[in-house]
């Protein structure tokens, strides 16, 4: 429990970028190896496991070693910026759940919610790992929450969720224990919660696109939302997916299984003639609540002319880890993973070609001045072959690579080479350090 305990905190840790900026590779305990667990079927596990990103502790369980926590955490402040700047309040909310709260809701019952872990106290009763965060999050509102002074609301989490899935040929992108970001948001009435509703959908576009996956991912109409019978989820296209949607490319729109019938599409206005089916991933899901679960759990606040009403909710969540994932299935190549510039968990991988003294001595003042510059650098300072550093700088998929040899000490001008299209610059390194 200890060691769940301080996973799940450190994930939801304010202190993002409380690492050390610099990193030897000689001293990284994670070492890259050639061959990923046979029986480890999804592209992503398999290139994340070999980079030495992630474990494999069971099948659908992995933990996030080093390299993969930074880029996870990456991903996570992107998101964390864009949930911030929609005025969402970050709050940090228990795993274990209270059978009472759910019961109330009728989600408890495993006829009704199959996934569920659940397990007991030695004081007696039943607890339940988190699948998500409705129930607790509008009861915690319950007891701030009284007039319409106080709303609307929107508060989020990143947090680990546990869920009890059948399959588990997807790797990091269908995990038993996951990290999600869950927002909740609490409104008046209808035409508030809208309005969010619709700010959440454009900073949730923005997200994709700031993590290099915007193109691909579209808009899907699904079954279950409040307003105009839909929910929306956020799928992007992947051989890798397990669902499958109709897009109409030009309108940048899709919808999913479950909506693809005549009457719904004539109400959407959408054409079978120029839908194509394709494989997608759900990265994300935005959702109108209504007063469901307000209602059914007693949150309500006083209107202006002193009326008692029920608050109107949405939730919106987001796979962070589900992300990493996707983001290898999209972007990596035949040597390996390729990061975009953001989520790159270094922004530089300096190599040193070899170990004479000259080379030694340019790479290690070029990294030292980088790290007080607080710049993210990797340093491949072993004692191997170039041609083995390169290979596994090519696994790791850091954005750049500069390159120390003969030519850098020099001129002191270093080869920068892009990871994801092996374009080659010359940068002063004055320009590296600033
Ligand atoms: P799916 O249909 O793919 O199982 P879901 O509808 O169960 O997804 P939600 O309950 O809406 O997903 O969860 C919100 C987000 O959490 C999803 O959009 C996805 O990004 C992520 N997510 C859901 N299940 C998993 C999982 N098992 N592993 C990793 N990420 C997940
Ligand atoms: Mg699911």
């Amino acid at each position: 429990m200890n060691d769940l305990r301080t996973t799940i905190a450190y994930f939801a840790g304010p202190a993002q970028k409380a690492y050390n900026s610099g990193m030897r590779q000689s001293k990284l305990f994670s070492k890259t190896r050639r061959e990923a667990p046979s029986d480890e079927v999804a592209k992503n596990a398999q290139l994340l496991i070999r980079a030495g990103y992630i474990h494999k502790e069971m099948a659908g369980v992995y933990s996030y070693l080093p390299l993969g926590l930074r880029t996870l955490n990456n991903i996570a402040a992107i998101i964390r910026a864009e949930m911030n700047a929609l005025g969402g309040q970050e709050l940090f909310m228990t795993a274990l759940q209270d059978k009472e709260v759910w019961s109330r809701t009728d989600r408890w019952d495993d006829e009704k919610v199959d996934i569920w872990f659940k397990t007991s106290f030695k004081s007696g009763g039943e607890t339940g790992l988190a699948i998500t965060h409705e129930e607790p999050l509008t009861r915690i509102m319950s007891e701030h929450v009284s007039s319409y002074r106080d709303l609307p609301v929107l508060a989020y989490q990143f947090q680990t969720k546990f869920r009890n899935e059948l399959r588990a040929k997807s790797g990091v992108m269908r995990g038993k224990e996951f990290l999600m970001k869950d927002l909740y948001s609490f409104a008046k009435n209808d035409e508030e919660h809208k309005a969010v509703y619709s700010k959440v959908r454009d900073a949730y576009k923005r997200i994709f696109a700031k993590m290099g996956i915007g193109d691909k991912t579209f808009v899907t109409f699904a079954s279950g939302g409040l307003f105009s019978q839909f929910s929306e989820e956020f799928q992007t296209l992947s051989d890798a997916g397990e669902d499958v949607i109709y897009v109409d490319e030009e309108k940048k729109l899709a919808v999913n299984k479950e909506v693809y019938t005549d009457e719904n599409l004539a109400k959407l206005g959408l054409s079978k003639d120029v839908l194509t089916e394709q494989k997608a991933i759900e990265v994300g899901n935005i959702f109108s609540l209504g007063t469901r679960f307000s209602s059914q759990l007693g949150l309500t606040y006083t209107t202006e002319t002193g009326a008692k009403e029920p608050v109107v909710m949405g939730s919106y969540g987001i796979g962070p880890t589900r992300l990493l994932g996707v983001i290898v299935e999209l972007l990596a190549d035949e040597k390996g993973l390729v990061w975009p510039e953001h989520i790159s968990p270094y922004e530089y991988h300096i190599v040193s070609v070899n170990q004479d003294e000259d080379i030694v001595k340019t790479a290690d003042e070029l990294y030292d001045d980088m790290v007080r510059n607080g710049i993210e650098v990797l340093y491949d300072d072993r004692q191997v072959s170039a041609g083995q550093k390169f290979a596994e700088s090519d696994l790791l998929g850091i954005t750049r690579r500069i390159v120390v040899g003969r030519d850098a000490v020099a001129t002191d001008m270093f080869e920068v080479v892009d990871r994801a299209t092996g374009a080659i610059t010359k940068v002063a390194r004055a320009e590296l350090t600033r």
